[in-house]
């Protein structure tokens, strides 16, 4: 029997979900096209997060190039070191990830060397799952593809492995733009590519796919939140550290988890409430959702804390699919270091402090005919002399590289009183990394029941009879929103229903008109996409002036007028109107 995986895949390429990518010339792995109902699926996806994010958090979109130049993956540690241990069988010539091939020989193999794998596979004679040939020895390969800007090859750029550097080198610009004001956010929606070396799990593993990710930064000081309040007693799946040791997940509240010190602070906690509330708006079930914290020999170096939203997958398992990081100054000082600039805002004190300064007032009117020329330079060397510098009675600078003695006497030195009224400082980045099209296939598969049904159609294919094939997408999520269907295909009724179809085109909502077979089979067809309601236009319409809705979930109906007809449709998909109401004339 076809597991769930491919019962999903099997209908989303009927019915123009997802394609394999170039199918005509026999594909390529790790390419997946979406089709007209994928893509408007995808689209309202993002939207959504677009709704959380970028319009009820305030953290702005920008659009940054998908080629960067080589400094920006310099700097992230990209070109260092964003590769993979490849092994490849001397006999068949694939290649493989070496630490999947020993994962069930050893713990942790993400952990090991290049040469500690290839010691690993020689020990165990681990062979080519292919072939059983035997298997190279294990380098390590960047995921990053590599182009040329411009011709002759002369300067270095990439496909950019993430959409993050984009907004850390807009970063002096977006502090302008947000006016030197912390906390501040942006986010970008946009492809990735990864050059995976053997991606082998279908639409979970792609070599180009689509993130949505958010810097905001944070105050270091200050990791709290002004919302936390807000979602401090939503309650959900934590795996823990610890919780990892002992192999439990706990459901536990993010209030207590930040009081008991498992999520690190308020801020990444509030994190994981807006990725909770996200997933879950789009389709995820909330039982198949956990939020897994990196161990700490996964965590990168300079992360104070990582935690990975993760959806079970029937086939695949628990699947990672967004990454909510603290990544300190890891990023800022990288990139400040790299270019050669500061990455800082000022931040003003709401009342200016008083600092205790040690000032050197060097006598001018001694060096200056001592030294001549070089009297600036020599005061000015003496200025930059710690306390500890100036202790004996000979004082040393150096100047153009000659070292100079001075009496002490020629150099006065005191601790005064200042008012400063800020400071510059580097912020921390909290980082939510979402991989958009893991979230749509994992909807996809949640959604897709095959369930037993008593409603009747007529003209049914023998195997079909009593089932549907049903996609429970929430209505806001559905690629098409309404199908009008005249219920036969006359052109009385093609009329009325056709009215109908404007009507709802002008409110937005996408709608398709069906007047192809018969009703029943329409609605299992609209049911298998996940298009929530179906509209029929019927002969009581030319009379009475009503329509009956059906509910895709229920497959209840009722009988409503048709004035309004678009505000109720709108209401329902967009208001989490009841469709209980509907009959009352919603
Ligand atoms: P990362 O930068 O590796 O933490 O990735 C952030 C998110 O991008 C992950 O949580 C995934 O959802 C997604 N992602 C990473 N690699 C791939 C891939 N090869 N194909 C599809 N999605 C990916």
């Amino acid at each position: 029997m076809a597991d769930k995986y491919e019962q999903v895949l099997e209908l989303a390429k009927r019915r123009g979900f997802l394609w394999n990518s170039f199918e005509l010339y026999g594909g390529t792995a790790g390419f997946f096209d979406y089709g007209p109902l994928g893509a408007m699926l995808k689209r309202r996806v993002e939207n959504i997060w677009r709704d959380i994010f970028v319009i009820n958090e305030g953290y702005y979109e920008i659009e940054a190039p998908t080629i960067g130049i080589e400094d920006i993956f310099i700097a992230s540690g990209h070109v260092g070191g964003f590769s993979d241990p490849l092994t490849e069988c001397q006999k068949c010539h694939e290649d493989f990830r070496a630490d999947h091939l020993v994962k069930d020989i050893i713990e942790n193999p993400d952990t090991l060397s290049a040469e500690e794998l290839t010691d690993v596979i020689g020990k165990n004679n681990v062979r080519c799952p292919e072939c059983g040939g035997k298997l190279g020895n294990v380098y390590e390969f960047n995921l990053m593809f590599k182009t040329a800007i411009g011709p002759g090859g002369k300067r270095t750029g990439y496909l950019r492995p993430e959409t993050a550097q984009g907004m850390f080198v807009d970063f002096p610009r977006l502090v302008k733009f947000y006016r030197d004001h912390l906390p501040f956010g942006a986010t970008q929606i946009g492809k990735a590519y990864r050059n995976e070396i053997s991606p082998r799990q279908g639409v979970i593993r792609l070599r180009e796919f689509t993130q949505a990710e958010a810097e905001i930064f944070i105050d270091p000081r200050d990791k709290t939140h002004p919302k936390f309040k807000e979602v401090a007693d939503i309650s959900m799946n934590l795996y823990s550290q610890d919780g990892q040791v002992s192999g439990k997940t706990t459901k536990m509240s993010l209030g207590d988890a930040v009081k008991n010190g498992i999520i690190a602070h308020e801020f990444l906690a509030y994190c994981l409430a807006m990725t909770h509330q996200f997933l879950v708006r789009v389709g995820v079930s909330p039982e198949k959702l956990r939020f897994r914290q990196h161990m700490k020999d996964e965590m990168a170096h300079y992360a104070a804390d990582c935690w990975d939203a993760e959806i079970l997958s029937d086939r695949f398992g628990w699947v990672e699919v967004v990454g909510i990081a603290d990544r300190t100054d890891f990023d800022l000082k990288a990139h400040a270091k790299q270019s050669e600039k500061e990455l800082s805002v000022y931040v003003s004190y709401d009342t200016p402090r008083k600092v205790q300064k040690f000032v050197v007032k060097p006598d001018m009117g001694v060096l200056g005919p001592m030294f001549k020329g070089k009297a600036g330079k020599v005061a000015n060397a003496l200025k930059a002399l710690k306390p500890d510098e100036l202790s004996g009675d000979v004082i040393e600078v150096t100047v153009d590289g000659e070292k100079i003695n001075i009496d002490k006497k020629s150099v006065k030195f005191e601790t005064v009183t200042e008012e400063i009224h800020g400071e510059n400082i580097i912020p921390h980045v909290i980082e939510p990394s979402f991989g958009i099209d893991r979230i749509t296939y994992s909807l996809l598969e949640h959604s897709y029941f095959e369930e037993e049904t008593k409603e009747k159609v007529d003209d049914e294919e023998e195997e079909n009879e009593g089932k549907r094939i049903v996609l429970r997408l929430p209505p806001e999520v559905a690629p098409v929103q309404a199908a009008v269907l005249p219920l036969l295909s006359r052109d009385e009724l093609r009329k009325p229903g056709n009215e109908i179809v404007s009507k709802l085109r002008k409110a937005g909502i996408l709608v398709a008109f069906d007047d192809s077979g018969t009703i029943g089979r329409r609605y299992r067809r609209n049911d298998e996409i996940g298009t929530p309601y179906s509209i029929t236009v019927d002969y009581q319409t030319l009379e009475d002036g009503t329509v009956t809705i059906r509910e895709r979930d229920t497959m209840k109906q009722v009988r409503t007028p048709i004035v309004d007809i678009e505000k109720k449709v709108y209401d329902l998909i967009y208001r989490g109107k009841s469709f209980d109401d509907a009959g009352k004339g919603i």
